[in-house]
């Protein structure tokens, strides 16, 4: 068999998803391999395929107990010879095990790295034939890494013992740069094949909420009951936050699980199993939580509290989603978060490190701290935050996240960012946010009393802002350098405020336009879910096989997800096949799961049409739908002359400006509203502008005839106090947009 065969024949899939088959060939060909693939991507079957392929046995590293029954569970069920050694298993399991493996019954061992040093475990094999050695979650071998397991140090001395070298292939779904180095040279990777595939997930929606602490369970409860018959994970901070959440959906009749570490092993390993076999829902735990959970119909995982990394909320996020349909990712973003993680960074522990190695580790903590905050302030594509922050080129916006689907403008708050300055000047810079806030908005409190603030010329002069505002506000300040935050208590002082004096100088803050219902908005922009293609009657059948599923899975004892993925069900409805050849053709089913079970899906399938003669399960299933049909019926967007009329010009003006009073004109029925990326795609084609890489990712530059047009760059600082860039439009250049919407029609 060759691997297109054996893919097809195991795992019962038709062909190999980006990346997957030029890591099978070269590994076939003996290279060494490192693959960073995000989470979904199907790292598993890159090493899985040529295991079988080759002469010897692979060993594969895995940290993870549960992560290795699972895989395990799943190759024996695709009928393929593999075992786990690990410490859940008695000495006499383990005896059996490697006698086992030494008799050559395994093509694929998962081992935790601690195995690698039993001697046991070396003398087996140095003796048999190990053809590959393959180190899943490979970022566990970086120290700069989130997950550092200083037993990964000793896959390569275990490596070196053996008298041939194996193939050696490394995989993992969240390497930055750095990191990837660090496998490389840790592992010591012999020239290797680097494959690293997107790290987009396109099936995924972001949006970032900004509620306040008790608004989140109001949203969350919203959320849920406009999301019912969906699963989902709810990350917390604390157990503490856990625990509350808990008893909330509790009180409100929503039956969820909950995980943290400070449950008893039993009651964690029962909470979890009823998430992974569909006894419930709705799961409410800590970060704890997740690590080798490879359930594949997640369909939205909420963040109660802004994690500490990118790494960390690319991961949980990452498990949304993994059957390739849509799902979201919603983080409940406030302010008080963010002092929750720089305590928590503040009282973590080290071991083993010296003070250089834990003073460079707090410098990166709080960086990453950094990276996140700034992912929850942009009004940027938020999908372009992450793939730039992973160094990856991004490109338009997405128009497939919160920020992309929100609408904002712009205000320009300059006389009250100079009552921002003359508070801190007369506090003579010795008070924090809170006081500045209170003070400017004339509160009355008692430490405002105390220090005397109501004596103050800027007492009460913004009543009529509100707090939101002048917070946006402060932080523009902030990343322009006007004002500094310093210190233990974080007290605003005076920063570089020559340039406000200057007549010509704006402050201006990007606000969201207000939203009727935040979880609304979510839900009706992502409407198209895994079933869309299934008529009522096809939501029936499918409905039959799950309950099928779920009892051949209580049979059997196995999550239901590893007998068939929803997804396979799916095509199930969609293919209704009536035989063998019919049923092998549906996406999911090998030939081992077709002599288990697919008689008796089969014959499911048969009796519900039987019961149902007329019934249409399913209108055209489209396997991997266009961007543009997942989106609706609309038209795209165009404008009638007489809208362009009313367009109002400006001398100079942001691509979000043009975008926004072109919607503002436009009355054309059934199109969809401009979108950023729809204006950008014409200046591209128009010669004006381009992407351009550089080290720092991707850049949006004028051309040389958008430059002669007079597109110019404006420079800006972020709220993280990284530079960027911004482009802005002559009227020339308005015109010229505005002309060829008219003409799109
Ligand atoms: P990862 O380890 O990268 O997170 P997995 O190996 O768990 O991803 O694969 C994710 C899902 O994609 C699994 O359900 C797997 O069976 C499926 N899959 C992998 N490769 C293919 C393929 N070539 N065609 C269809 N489905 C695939
Ligand atoms: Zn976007």
């Amino acid at each position: 068999m060759n691997a297109a065969e054996i893919l097809k024949t195991y795992f019962g899939y038709d062909s190999f998803r980006n990346g997957q088959e030029e890591i099978v060939r070269a590994i076939l060909a003996g290279e060494d391999a490192l693959a960073i693939m995000p989470t979904g991507a199907g790292k598993s079957i890159c090493y899985q395929v040529p295991a079988l392929l080759l002469p010897g046995i692979t060993i594969v590293v895995s940290p993870l107990i549960s992560l290795m029954q699972d895989q395990v569970k799943a190759l024996n069920e695709a009928g393929i010879h593999a075992a786990f050694i690990n410490s859940s298993l008695t000495e006499t399991q383990i005896a059996k095990a490697m006698r086992f493996a030494a008799e050559g019954r395994y093509k694929i061992i998962y081992v935790a790295p601690e195995r690698l040093e039993s001697a046991v475990f070396m003398q087996f094999a140095q003796n048999g034939k190990i053809s590959m050695v393959t180190v899943d979650e490979a970022h566990c071998i970086s120290q700069w890494g989130q997950d550092f397991r200083p037993s990964y140090l000793k896959i390569v001395s275990f490596i070196d013992s053996l008298a041939d070298r194996p193939v050696v292939s490394a995989f993992t779904a969240t390497a930055t740069r750095e990191v990837r180095t660090d496998i490389e040279c840790t592992l010591k990777l012999h020239n290797p094949r680097v494959v690293v595939t997107g790290f987009d997930r396109e099936n995924l929606y972001y949006s970032v909420e900004h509620i306040t602490g008790k608004h989140k369970d109001a949203f969350i409860l919203d959320y849920i009951q406009k999301h019912a018959d969906e699963s989902g994970i709810i990350y917390c901070a604390t157990r503490k936050n856990v625990d509350n959440l808990y008893e909330k959906l509790s009180r409100s009749g929503i039956s969820a699980a909950r995980y943290h570490a400070g449950l008893d092993n039993d009651t964690r390993k029962k909470n979890q199993d009823d998430f992974i076999y569909d006894r419930v829902q709705i799961v409410i735990a800590t970060n704890a939580f997740g690590m080798g959970i490879d359930k594949s119909n997640v369909r939205f995982v909420i963040h109660y509290n802004m994690p500490q990394s990118m790494e960390n909320y690319y991961q949980e996020a990452g498990r949304a989603g993994r059957d390739g349909e849509s799902a979201q990712c919603i983080l409940l973003f406030s302010v008080q978060d963010v002092m929750i993680d720089k305590f928590l960074l503040e009282k973590k522990e080290f071991e083993r490190m010296n003070a250089e190695d834990i003073e460079l580790v707090r410098q990166r903590d709080a960086r990453r701290l950094q990276v996140m905050e700034g992912y929850c302030k942009t009004t940027l594509c938020l999908r372009n935050y992450i793939l730039e922050y992973f160094g990856e080129r991004a490109s338009a916006p997405c128009d497939n996240c919160g920020n992309c689907h929100q609408e904002y403008y712009e205000q320009d708050m300059t006389s009250d960012a100079k009552w921002v300055v003359n508070c801190i000047a007369e506090m003579r810079g010795r008070y924090g946010l809170n006081i500045v806030l209170g003070t400017l908005l004339g509160a009355n409190r008692a430490r405002l009393k105390e220090i005397g603030a109501s004596a103050y010329k800027s007492y009460g002069i913004l009543k009529q802002r509100s707090e939101t505002d002048l917070r946006l506000l402060v932080d523009q300040m902030l990343a322009e350098g006007y004002i500094v935050q310093t210190g233990e208590y974080s007290v605003l002082q005076m920063g570089d405020i020559s340039r406000l004096k200057e007549e010509s100088t704006r402050v201006i803050v990007r606000k969201a336009q207000e939203r009727e219902d935040a979880a609304d908005k979510t839900k009706t922009e992502n409407k198209k879910k895994k079933t869309d293609s299934l008529t009522s009657a096809g939501y029936d059948l499918f409905d039959r096989l799950r309950q099928l599923r779920l009892v051949i899975a209580k049979e059997a004892a196995m999550p239901p997800y590893i007998i068939f993925s929803d997804k396979t069900l799916i095509d199930m409805c969609a293919k209704a096949p009536g035989n063998q050849a019919e049923m092998l053709a549906v996406s999911g089913v090998g030939e081992n799961k077709y002599q288990k079970y697919g008689e008796r899906f089969i014959q499911e399938i048969a009796a519900f049409l039987d019961e149902n003669p007329n019934a249409v399960v399913s209108t055209q299933i489209d396997e991997e739908p266009a961007p543009a049909a997942k989106k609706g019926r609309k038209g795209a967007f165009y404008l009638n002359q007489e809208d362009a009329e009313r367009f109002q010009y400006a001398e100079y003006c942001y691509i979000s400006d043009i975008k926004e009073r072109m919607n503002q004109v436009c009355t054309a029925v059934n199109v969809k509203k401009a979108t950023i990326s729809v204006i950008w795609e014409y200046l591209v084609s128009a010669g004006l502008v381009a992407e351009e890489q550089g080290q720092e990712g991707c850049r949006k530059v004028q051309t040389e005839q958008g430059l002669n047009l007079g597109i110019k760059t404006i420079d800006k600082i972020s709220q993280g106090g990284y530079a960027y860039q911004l482009l802005m439009y002559p009227e020339t250049v308005q015109r010229m947009i505005v002309e060829y919407f008219v003409g799109a029609r």
